[in-house]
């Protein structure tokens, strides 16, 4: 039976491996990690993530067939296939600073596999990469060349942070993407074996390697692209008075384009869509192909807009100040069901508020309050715990009028206007 070991413990690396163990007893399964502590949280009571589902099948097979170590160079060099789910995020300094991926942790990880390895590998890239990324990557690995065959496959990663365990055992597919030679073909199978053990064979689908990478760049990209085209909608329903929620039902009843992703929002979030689109981007520009490059810019163009259109909505509701008001806000990080904040629209919107001399409080139930003050930078917070929010009667304050904004469109609109709060919902009719 082939072993495994996956470099990188963390939101994709951690779920995944815990799935792969989980559905297949008999292949042992190491996560590893330079984030000692990130590990340690791996194996005690409080994993490090919070994901509906993730305790109970971590409990179901951590010490049978599935460890987490920081002894990262001795499970790489045991292991028969590696997969590399280090964080690959915007790179923030030198070329292609702001757009392109910062591949870093993946090389450092490519060079250490190269070191240490003393049989054949096959080496999966499950981080989201550029396009042409295991054409680099296959260059640190055969430069110190002892002999060793190094079969690089992508397999890129299509959970969604909230769903993630759900996302794992029931996949709309599974990409495997690799070399179109004997070496590689053989590669693909014996990934594709694992897989096998619970996704059905249709839903397994093997690509040459470039469509693969470029595949999860794309995913994401036109997954965000419905979600600036309907916020970008929900900006003219307000100028109109039509309601982006009906608008939003009528176009996704047409079967060509389907319900999903096409709920008005405050923006999105999280580590992978403004950093993946940026990432296209950045790929297009280095081909040359700067008009593409502009279409996929706009996506996030659009979603910074809706995020500053919200506070200023806020600001200018609030009679064009909110300095020394007093703002709940409901909800930290980037969606509900996770803890993860990176890139959260709640950022912006607290540092636009904060801007203008705001009295926040914030609160989400998966999220601590030193985190909260680590993302806004901030020593010094206003902090609160509600435990069960009834809607309060706006009588019952002492400043009048109060306002709610919604900026995910979950809350009822008519049955608290009724009880006299003014309220905004992004892309409804504003309150009468
Ligand atoms: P993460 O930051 O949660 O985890 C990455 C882990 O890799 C960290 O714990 C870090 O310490 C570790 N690491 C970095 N370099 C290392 C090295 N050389 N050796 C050992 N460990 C090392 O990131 P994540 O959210 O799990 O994302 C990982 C990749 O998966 C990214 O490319 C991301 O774009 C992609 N992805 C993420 C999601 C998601 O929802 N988070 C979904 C699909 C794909």
């Amino acid at each position: 039976m082939v072993k495994i070991c996956c470099i990188g413990a963390g939101y994709v690396g951690g779920p995944t491996m815990a799935m792969i163990a989980f559905k297949c007893p008999k292949i042992e399964v190491v996560v590893v990690d330079i984030a000692v502590a990130r590990i340690n949280a791996w194996n005690s009571d409080r994993l490090p993530i919070f994901e509906p589902g993730l305790d109970e099948v971590v409990k179901a097979c951590r010490g049978r067939n599935l460890f987490f170590s920081a002894d990262v160079e001795k499970h790489v060099a045991e292991a028969d296939i590696v997969f590399v789910s280090v964080n690959t995020p915007t790179k923030t300094r030198g070329l292609g600073a702001g757009k392109a991926a910062d591949l870093t942790y993946w090389e450092s990880a490519a060079r250490m596999i190269a070191d240490v390895s003393k049989s054949d590998k096959i080496v999966v890239e499950k981080s989201t990469v550029p396009v042409k990324t295991a054409e680099a990557i296959e260059k640190i690995l055969t430069h110190n060349n002892k002999g060793i065959n190094f079969q690089i496959l992508s397999n890129p990663e299509f959970l969604a942070e909230g769903t993630a365990m759900e996302d794992l055992a029931k996949p709309d597919r599974v990409l495997i993407g690799g070399r179109e030679t004997p070496e590689g073909r053989k590669a693909v199978e014996t990934l594709k074996a694992v897989y096998a053990h619970w996704v059905p064979e249709d839903q397994i689908i093997t690509m040459n390697l470039w469509s693969a990478e470029l595949s999860k760049l794309a995913a994401n990209a036109i997954l965000a692209q419905r979600i600036s085209s309907v916020n970008a909608m929900s900006a003219l329903c307000e100028a109109t008075g039509a309601d982006v929620a009906e608008v939003a039902y009528a176009v996704g009843k047409d079967s060509r384009i389907g319900p999903k992703f096409l709920n008005a929002s405050v923006g999105f979030g999280g580590s992978c869509f403004q950093k993946d689109i940026l990432n296209l981007v950045y790929i297009c520009e280095c081909n040359g192909l700067t008009e593409v490059a502009n279409y996929w810019k706009q996506v996030v163009q659009i979603n910074d807009y809706q995020k500053s259109r919200f506070v200023k909505r806020v600001v200018s509701s609030m009679f064009n100040t909110v300095s020394g008001k007093k703002i709940a806000i409901l909800g930290f990080a980037f969606k509900k069901d996770t803890g993860d904040t990176r890139e959260t629209a709640a950022i912006d919107v607290c540092h636009g508020l904060l801007g203008d001399k705001a009295q926040l409080s914030v609160y989400d139930p998966q999220v601590t309050a030193d985190q909260i003050m680590r993302d806004l930078a901030m020593n010094k917070f206003d902090w609160d715990h509600p435990q069960h929010l009834q809607p309060m009667s706006p009588t019952t304050t002492k400043q009048k009028p109060a306002f709610i904004f919604d900026g995910r469109n979950v809350i009822n609109v008519e049955e608290l206007r009724k009880i006299g709060f003014i309220v905004y919902s992004v892309g409804k009719p504003l309150d009468p």
